[in-house]
Parts: C-alpha cells; sequence; structure tokens
C-alpha cells in the first residue's frame, strides 16, 4: 500500500495538485504570523473579524473558570450543558425557526442530518457544486442522489418529476463556498411545494454576513416555511467553531434520536458556546462590522481592473478569481505570497477541471489599505506570473 500512496503523491505533486498546510503562530486575523513570516491574509472565512475579539475571549474564559473545559461525555450522557442548551434556544431565535441542535461542526452537521433524515427508499437532490459534506451525507443516507447543474431550476424540476422516492430532500449552499454566488432558493421552495419535497439549505457563509442582522440567507430572501431546515455554521462569520441545524420541533426531536454525528461524539467544549452566546450579540448589533465588509467588496470589484484572469460574479465575501490552470493558480498564488499576500489557490477536486483560481475572502477587519495592497500586487502579477501550461 506505501507504494501505492507514495505514487499518488507524486503524481499529484506533477499535476500542481498538492495541498499545503501551513504553520499559524498568530491569531487568525488579516495580519498572520504564517511559517514564521508575517502576511496580510484573505484566507480565511472570519467574515466578520470575530475569531479574535476580546469579548469573545473574556465569554470562553470566564465560561472554563466556570464550567471547565471538557463536555465530558456525548449529549444523551451528560454532555448537554447548559451553555449548550441556552445557545441552541438563542440560535433557534435568531433565525427564527422553532427549534435548533448544536454539531461540533458543519462538516458533522451535514452527514448526520442527511443520513438521519433519508433512507434507502429516499432521494436527496443536490447542486453539483455543493460542499462535499453534504454529498457525503447523501453517500451514508444510501437515499438515490442524483445532481444537478449549478443552479438549475429547470434541471432539478426534471429530476423531481421523474422521481417515485418515498421522500425528497433537495440540498443546496445557500452561498457556494468556492464561488460566493447565493442558491435560487425561492425557486427551489417552490418545487418543494409542488413536488412534496423538503429543503436542506446550508448557510455556512451567509450566516452572520446576510439578512437582517445578519440572521442569514433565508432570512435575506425573506423565506419561511417548515419545508425548510437550516445549517449555519459557527467557525466562519460567527468566528468560534461549530455547528447548528434549525427547523421544526418534530425534526430537532427526531435528529436527537437518530444523527449519529450527534450522538456518538462528544459536544464541543461548554465554554465555546459561551463564547457563541458572545458571538451572537456581537452579530446581532454588528451592522457596522458588516457594512465594513460589504465597503471592502465593493472596493476590490471597483478597483481590480484584470484582462488575463476574471472576477467571478459575487456579491458576498467569497471573490473567486478565475485563473483556470492549476500551475499558473498556484504560480499566481505564490508570487501573491512572496509579496507578503496569502491567497490560497484552490484547484480539483475541490473545484471543476479547469476552473482553478484564487479564492480571495473579505473580511470586516480588512482595510481599505489591504484591499488597495492586493489590488495593486494583482495588476503587477499579471505582467510578472508565467501562463500556465496547456492540460
Ligand atoms: N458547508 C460549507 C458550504 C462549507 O464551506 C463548510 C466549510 N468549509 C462546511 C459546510 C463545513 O463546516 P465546518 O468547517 O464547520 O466543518
Amino acid at each position: 500500500m506505501l507504494d501505492y500512496l507514495q505514487a499518488d503523491l507524486d503524481k499529484r505533486q506533477t499535476q500542481g495538485l498538492m495541498r499545503q498546510r501551513r504553520l499559524l503562530d498568530s491569531p487568525q486575523a488579516e495580519h498572520i504570523t504564517a511559517n514564521g513570516q508575517p502576511f496580510l491574509s484573505f484566507c480565511s472565512n472570519d467574515y466578520l473579524g470575530l475569531a479574535n475579539d476580546p469579548a469573545l475571549v473574556r465569554a470562553l474564559q470566564h465560561a472554563a473558570a466556570e464550567a471547565g473545559v471538557g463536555s465530558g461525555a456525548s449529549n444523551l450522557i451528560t454532555g448537554h450543558h447548559r451553555y449548550h442548551d441556552q445557545l441552541e434556544q438563542a440560535l433557534a431565535a435568531f433565525v427564527g425557526k422553532p427549534a435548533a441542535l448544536l454539531f461540533s461542526t458543519g462538516y458533522m452537521a451535514n452527514i448526520g442530518v442527511i443520513s438521519a433524515l433519508m433512507g434507502r427508499d429516499d432521494a436527496v437532490f443536490s447542486d453539483k457544486l455543493n460542499h462535499a459534506c453534504l454529498n457525503d451525507g447523501a453517500f451514508l443516507s444510501r437515499a438515490s442522489h442524483h445532481r444537478f447543474p449549478h443552479n438549475d431550476v429547470v434541471a432539478l424540476e426534471k429530476l423531481l418529476q421523474a422521481s417515485t422516492a418515498r421522500h425528497k430532500l433537495i440540498a443546496a449552499d445557500a452561498v457556494f463556498s468556492m464561488d460566493g454566488d447565493i442558491a435560487p432558493l425561492a425557486a427551489y421552495l417552490a418545487l418543494c411545494e409542488r413536488y412534496d419535497a423538503y429543503l436542506y439549505v446550508d448557510d455556512a457563509h451567509g450566516f452572520g454576513v446576510l439578512g437582517p442582522q445578519g440572521r442569514g440567507s433565508l432570512q435575506h430572501l425573506d423565506l419561511q416555511s417548515p419545508r425548510l431546515i437550516m445549517m449555519g455554521t459557527l467557525g466562519k462569520a460567527a468566528g468560534v467553531a461549530g455547528a447548528f441545524v434549525a427547523g421544526e420541533r418534530i425534526v430537532i426531536d427526531y435528529l436527537i434520536q437518530s444523527a449519529n454525528s450527534y450522538i456518538y461524539t462528544t459536544p464541543a467544549p461548554p465554554p465555546l458556546s459561551a463564547a457563541l452566546l458572545a458571538s451572537l450579540h456581537e452579530i446581532e448589533y454588528g451592522d457596522a462590522r458588516r457594512a465594513q465588509l460589504f465597503a471592502m467588496i465593493a472596493l476590490l470589484k471597483a478597483e481590480l481592473k484584470l484582462t488575463r484572469w476574471q472576477l467571478w460574479p459575487s456579491e458576498t465575501a467569497i471573490q473567486p478569481l478565475i485563473v483556470g490552470d492549476n500551475h499558473e493558480a498556484l504560480a499566481l498564488s505564490q508570487y501573491l505570497q512572496a509579496q507578503g499576500i496569502l491567497v490560497p489557490a484552490i484547484r480539483p477536486p475541490t473545484v471543476p477541471v479547469g476552473t482553478s483560481r484564487l479564492r480571495i475572502s473579505l473580511s470586516a477587519a480588512h482595510s481599505m489599505d489591504d484591499v488597495r495592497k492586493l489590488v495593486s500586487v494583482l495588476h503587477a502579477a499579471e505582467a510578472a506570473v508565467p501562463a500556465g501550461i496547456a492540460q
């Protein structure tokens, strides 16, 4: 087996697909120290600049002193702490749903929910660009899995029409993690009514950013229905870690009984929930942070004038700069790095072949000078970075 693994690693290296980790020596922020060097970072999903916020740190320290650091047991034994419970109730109220359930990560939420709600006689319908963990959830559920072209409501309707499944679930990212665009969720919900389906919305990148007071993509689009189940992650705009699922009380009660990634695991430490309660307060009263974030988005779009690479149309904090070739995307990312700027190169299989890109993510913690620096280095890169090798 080791020979096989080495051959695979070598192949990735020659194709420009090797992924690298960096060692972070500073708090997560717009100015970080990675591998011992200072960088201006456009890598993180900390869209509101909360990951390093003193109010959250204080809440966590206070709760750790009071409640300790370990959850000790799974939720259904003795691990469900008062802080977890308070956070679940606060999150449900915040997103306007009857109930919510905490998971340790968004990944665990997606695999747990889809595999619990769907079974052999059911069907899951997923956007082709959905996050990997929605697909993994569909796979684990053993339901039939139908993937439709990105945001294609007509193709989805044809699949629903043809389906004879017992239960049907449409699963979609609300804001696509590598593209930044928003799914046509209102049209999906109308299809749910017509074909007796349910809609599972992964709002990893909308929660905290979109909608009134950052209540998320569903409130941004003004969508409400008992057919809606939403998942929000707490490690992105909320600045900490974890995720929640919100929906009808029956759905949450059922998940408590049947979602394996909820039942058979130790919940995140209670102090994280305390930090998240503080985060929720910052999100709710965070209009100034959101205004700063949207000002940075507008500045980037207005000032970046490239001919060689294209910013994909996106109104959110995720601004993909499409390069195409894997090697060229990597060379551009490395050029920026040499100039002290970190922007990750995203390559297949994370994105479709031929669409390798730089995923620029903006934050309320960025200043106008930060964004202008990125723009000027990208302008210089057009002449400096060699073209990719045709694949
Ligand atoms: N869904 C989407 C759309 C994501 O982008 C991510 C994280 N990249 C997740 C789910 C997983 O969330 P977590 O990092 O909390 O596991």
